[in-house]
């Protein structure tokens, strides 16, 4: 796909060069480098590898452990020569051993890397091994001379996409690699000296073609600190932003008759997150905070809590939901808690009618509306507040941290509330959020009754489908969860439609079987949720893109299949959509794997329903890059830092970022260009839901 050929006409290499620029890169492939989100060439510089291959430490094909990909170096022995086979397939074989065992290959469609291979010869073959003790096999190998691996000892594996393999990555970043230069360095000297770190050009190459381990571990350090810069930059930059603005003045408001107004008291957590929070209010800046607090913990109430003052000081406030389903959750609630107060709660969403939005818009313009709640549909073009006071976002991470700011700035930077179950220690959430101030929910509602959980094998899938059975025909309603799988051949998983097809419709015949997965366009997840919500389905076999937040009191069990796969915080997550209503609820993970440390975790989470006792074990036993997967926290995707593991690289890009922006508060000195730039690159990709 990707000739190891340089591209012939240099002058016109920028890092905003699209891929298909390189040499056997057409629409088709320009589109697959799209899914992982490479447009350009610097996207393709700074797909760092995920991992390396070993080649310094290569197995005889005897001992290479089978299903994972490894490294196996044999002679070869024969070639046994090419022949089509049905579909049109060209396969070649061959077969490589060392006296002791023998190894078989097959390539499918790839005649060419058999051709130039020499019999008699020692060569490394990297692929996944598969087959009995007597019979070992290779597909598809990657094939490398040892004059290959004493240049380049380290392989890097990519991320890959379908139809794009790491390999075929790796073919186009070493065709670029030697111009490298195109990135420009955007780190000043005085930081790269500060810290010793390498050249930006050098650590690029050093990742993806590392001469050793060490080298490695410096390009790493280097580009761990440029993220984490550019990171806290952009944060920086948003902050001051904020506060440059006014906010809404307000007084400082008594809770009491909205506490009286509820059928039941407040727990002491929530009484006092308002207290903070209408002291914000009160303050002389506008409020930015945080609302940590485990599911179920009560989190709504606090924002309703907010949104009542607000309007009572003549303000208007708007609830950001992540998606439809939640937005019409919320203002059902906000409705039932606020109207007696005279509040009059707007439901703004996508779906809405031409005729219902233009009379919602003109509402909101006019002020009729006092709270207006929707999805991030709010932020579009349009939609006018008359005198928008607090705005509260419901499941923060959901959220890229752009929109925060583009709701800021439908107000005149209206007091800011953010609300997030994901539990983060306090340290390390000032660093992350340095513009936020934190409010926890550490107490649930009284009389919660807590979910049984249990861990089960497999094997005993049959019996749990039994009591699932009875759960439904006693009018309760089951979650199910499981992988996705969409990269990659994942040994033993089962991918959800194969599940939903196989097992739950076959194991739950009499039964209304829905589906949901994240290749759903947003309507159709919205209907199959809809139907769950309303008791139309018995059982809904999901992925974790199950919503956060979503409110089914009627299910009553959550079966979680290959549990091992998630962290115990995800677990704790899809454990919160059961146990909210009166009845008993069941929690099942369902692991076969048999790893003391994966049963001790599972079963620490039948132990316990404390999210922050969960999140800190994770944290201990698994290591900070689990509990900061992907989407916890609302920031633009890292390429590379980790934002807990690297905490110290983080505290220094958080100083030397403050440091910057003090001596150039819009980054709009020339010598600052490249930091601007890449500041822009990494918040434009921001937002999981833009
Ligand atoms: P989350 O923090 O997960 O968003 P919710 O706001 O959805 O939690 O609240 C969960 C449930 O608890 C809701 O049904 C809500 O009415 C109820 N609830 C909230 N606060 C209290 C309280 N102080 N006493 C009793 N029930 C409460
Ligand atoms: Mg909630």
């Amino acid at each position: 796909m990707c000739p190891a050929s340089s591209p012939e006409n240099r002058t016109t290499l920028t890092p905003d060069t699209p891929v298909q620029y390189l040499k056997g890169v057409g629409p088709k492939l320009a589109q697959r480098f799209e899914k992982l989100g490479i447009r350009t060439l610097a996207d393709l510089l700074e797909h760092y590898p995920r991992r390396y291959l070993d080649f310094t430490h290569p197995y005889p094909p005897g001992e290479a452990p089978a299903g994972m990909a490894c490294v196996v170096r044999a002679e070869l022995l024969a070639k046994q020569g090419g022949r089509y086979v049905s579909g049109g397939r060209r396969v070649e074989k061959a077969t490589a051993g060392d006296g002791v065992a023998t190894l078989e290959l097959t390539w499918f469609n790839n005649p060419y890397t058999i051709q130039k291979l020499t019999v008699g010869q020692e060569y490394y073959f990297e692929g996944e091994v598969t087959g009995g003790l007597l019979r070992r096999q290779m597909t598809n190998p990657q094939v490398r001379t040892a004059e290959q691996v004493a240049a380049s000892p380290l392989a890097a594996v990519y991320p890959q996409t379908e139809g794009l393999t790491s390999a075929a990555i790796g073919r186009c970043v070493a065709q670029l690699l030697p111009h490298a230069e195109l990135l420009g360095e955007p780190l000043p000297p005085a930081l790269l000296q500060k810290y010793r770190l390498p050249g930006k050009a050098q650590a690029v190459r050093e990742i993806h073609a590392p001469a050793s381990a060490e080298a490695v571990q410096e390009a790493r350090r280097r580009l761990i600190f440029e993220e984490l810069l550019i990171l806290q930059l952009g944060m920086g930059l948003l902050k001051s932003r904020g506060a440059a603005a006014a906010g809404a003045p307000m007084r400082r408001a008594d809770p009491g008759p909205f506490w009286a107004s509820l059928p039941f008291a407040p727990t002491g957590a929530q009484r006092r997150a308002v207290e903070e929070i209408l002291a914000d209010m009160a303050g002389p800046r506008s409020m930015n905070r945080l609302l940590q607090g485990d599911v179920g913990s009560g989190k709504t109430l606090v924002a309703a809590a907010a949104l009542w003052a607000a309007v009572g000081e003549g303000y208007q406030g708007a609830l950001l939901a992540p998606t439809e389903l939640l937005a019409e959750q919320h203002a059902e609630t906000l409705n039932r808690l606020l109207a007696p107060f005279g509040i009059r709660v707007a439901l703004l969403t996508g779906g809405l009618k031409a005729a219902a939005r233009r009379t919602t818009l003109a509402a909101i313009r006019a002020g009729e509306a006092n709270v207006v709640v929707g999805t991030h549909a709010i932020l579009s073009e349009g939609v006018e507040f008359a005198r928008l006071g607090l705005a509260v976002i419901d499941e923060q991470h959901r959220f890229g941290v752009r929109q925060r700011g583009a709701l800021a700035e439908k107000g005149a930077s209206p007091h800011l509330l953010v609300m997030s179950a994901t539990p983060i220690p306090r340290t390390l959430g000032l660093l992350i959020y340095g513009d936020l101030d934190i409010s926890i929910l550490d107490e649930l509602p009284p009389g919660r009754r807590p979910v049984k959980t249990r861990v089960m094998t497999g094997k005993r899938r049959k019996d749990l489908y039994g009591f699932l059975d009875r759960e439904i025909g006693q009018g309760r309603q089951v979650y199910i969860v499981c992988p996705a799988i969409e990269e990659g051949p994942d040994a033993g998983l089962t991918p959800v439609k194969t599940y939903y097809e196989e097992v739950a419709k076959a194991l739950l015949p009499d039964r209304r079987v829905g589906l949901m997965h994240g290749k759903l366009k947003p309507k159709e997840k919205a209907a199959v949720m809809e139907d769950f919500r309303a008791g139309r389905l018995d059982a809904l076999v999901s992925t974790t893109v199950i919503e956060v937040g979503v409110d089914v009191p009627n299910a009553t069990v959550m079966v979680i299949e290959n549990a091992e796969r998630y962290g115990l915080s995800a677990l704790h997550q899809l454990r919160g959509r059961v146990g909210r209503g009166a009845a008993e609820s069941w929690c099942f993970l369902v692991s076969d794997n048999e790893s003391d440390s994966v049963r001790s975790r599972l079963r620490f989470l039948c132990s316990t329903t404390d999210g922050f006792a969960v999140a800190q074990y994770d944290l201990e036993t698994r290591g900070p890059g689990d509990f900061f997967g992907s989407r916890q926290h609302g920031l633009p995707a890292l390429q590379i830092a980790d934002l807990a593991a690297d905490t110290r690289t983080l505290h220094a890009a958080q100083k030397e970022a403050a440091a910057l922006l003090a001596a150039d508060p819009l980054l709009q000195k020339p010598e600052h260009a490249l930091l601007a730039a890449a500041v822009a690159r990494m918040f434009d990709r921001a937002g999981p839901m833009n």
